[in-house]
């Protein structure tokens, strides 16, 4: 049996948000008003991650006055060029942005702009493809820039019951391609979008260049609210430590899966005999009330 990462890691988990917005695009409420949200709510860090559009003075907000000893503030945008499949425009989650990013030029498509902002030292994130159907063909011209999928986007749940996003990870995966994924509430302050969806992050410490390497190493877990303690893996199993559970899942390659059920289930083993021709899994835990905490892909 051998823990795995984030849990094996020193440290303790810090509480994020990268994905949401303000009024310097499309967002309700101003930087000030978001901020005191997530830390009257308990998190740790936030990026917000404003359009960086034209039409909004390609905004990367600058959020450093909102960072303490207890609160962290990461510079990112939401960045948008021509085009996938199926949307005039790409959208790519970019987290850890200097705040002298140059504006779109009219010659960069989404790939090239994402391969911009890694190269600036950025987590580059792939947001809701559920919501905008974007597809595994789009996905892949993506994968040298990106670092993670959005799992779950609680606001286009909220919104368009099109929040999920594992359709597209595990198509990722199962072609080889190692990405993290992560949870976001993608909060625009309009409807009942905050607070749903996040990530608990193992970092050194709380300090920007911490949080922003333990993004990329993805060093954390998403929620929706169930806690991960621990993930232990042996050869034909893993034992899954959390709050009290209805089911433990363990997603695996194409359709494989194994589970195990019951009630207030704080430790949990859950057979990998079902996984076994399996590169890869993910663990995913469910409470009584249906929400979701979800590992990070786990390569065997
Ligand atoms: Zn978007
Ligand atoms: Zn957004």
């Amino acid at each position: 049996m051998s823990s795995v990462a984030p849990f094996s890691l020193p440290g303790r988990f810090l509480r994020g948000n990268v994905h949401t917005h303000s009024t310097e695009s499309d967002g309700r409420l101003p930087v000030e008003e978001v901020v005191s949200a997530y830390r009257g709510a308990g998190y740790d860090f936030l990026s917000i991650t404003d359009h960086f559009l034209d039409r909004y003075g390609f905004p990367i907000t600058d959020t450093d006055r909102f960072s303490d000893a207890g609160f962290t503030m990461l510079p990112g945008a939401e960045l948008h060029a021509p085009r996938t499949e199926v949307s005039d425009l790409w959208h790519i989650v970019a987290v850890g942005l200097p705040r002298d990013f140059a504006p779109t030029t009219p010659e960069e498509d989404g790939p090239a702009l994402a391969r911009r902002a890694k190269a600036a030292g950025a987590f580059v994130g792939i947001p809701h493809p559920g919501w905008y159907s974007l597809s595994l063909a789009d996905a892949e011209t993506l994968v040298d820039a990106a670092h993670s999928v959005e799992i779950y986007n609680h606001g286009c749940q909220v919104m368009h019951d099109k929040g999920h996003g594992a359709y597209l990870l595990d198509g990722l995966l199962d072609k080889g391609h190692r990405l993290s994924t992560y949870a976001c509430d993608d909060a625009h302050f309009k409807a009942a979008d905050f607070g749903g969806g996040w990530i608990e992050l193992k970092a050194q410490s709380n300090s920007p260049e911490d949080i922003l390497e333990a993004l990329k190493q993805g060093q954390f877990y998403s929620t929706q609210g169930p806690r991960i303690d621990d993930i232990d893996l042996a050869v034909d199993h893993v034992e899954i430590r959390c709050s009290p559970a209805s089911r433990v899942l363990v997603a695996g390659q194409g359709y494989l899966m194994s589970h195990s059920s019951g009630i207030a289930m704080t430790r949990t083993s859950v057979s990998l005999a079902p996984l076994a021709t399996s590169p890869w899994l993910r663990v995913i835990v469910i409470d009584d009330t249906g929400r979701s905490a979800w590992s990070n892909p786990i390569w065997k």
